[in-house]
């Protein structure tokens, strides 16, 4: 199995970082701060998806009796999964970036 590594400094993608990225689009490696971009064709309609089923699931779950607290849990939780599939995605080059490919 072959995992992308930054172009870099061929360290590994870190969930952090991809958790941590304002745009998902652009990813700061968490070792060398080198900006990894994210190919526009995968991650937009990722993006798009992503915030329909965000905004989909929030209009859900408003119509459930359920307390603030619960409603925001439920949303970490996903938002938490989806950053997770998005990051192995990126990693296994599911999801085409400028990572690079080194075979172990
Ligand atoms: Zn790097």
């Amino acid at each position: 199995m072959s995992m992308r590594q930054c172009p870099c400094c061929q360290s590994d993608l870190t969930f952090i970082s991809v958790l941590l990225a304002i745009n998902p689009m652009m990813i700061r490696c968490s070792h060398c701060k080198e900006s990894v971009k994210v190919n526009a064709m995968y991650a937009l309609p990722i993006v798009v998806i992503v915030f329909s089923m965000a905004m989909g699931g929030w209009f859900y779950l408003e119509s459930q009796a359920l307390t603030l607290p619960t409603k925001l849990a439920v949303v970490g939780i996903l938002g938490l999964i989806i950053e997770y599939a998005y990051f192995a995605g990126l990693r296994r080059g599911i999801i085409k970036s400028t990572l690079i490919e080194i075979d172990e």
